[in-house]
């Protein structure tokens, strides 16, 4: 099975998967030790930390 043909869908897949990981590392954000909420609201209405706002 030498065919580049047949190989470029595995490529393509491949670089895919290599691309996601860092992106689902950062799905999991930094989060307040206090709280335990995220410093920064990725979703609208999302509860985020105000510790250091008073
Ligand atoms: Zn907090």
């Amino acid at each position: 099975m030498n065919n580049p043909t047949i190989a470029i869908p595995y490529i393509v897949l491949w670089v895919a998967m290599m691309r996601a990981l860092p992106v689902r590392a950062q799905i999991l954000p930094a989060t307040c030790s206090r709280c335990g909420r995220p410093y920064e609201r990725r979703d609208l209405g999302e509860n985020v930390c105000q510790c250091g706002q008073g």
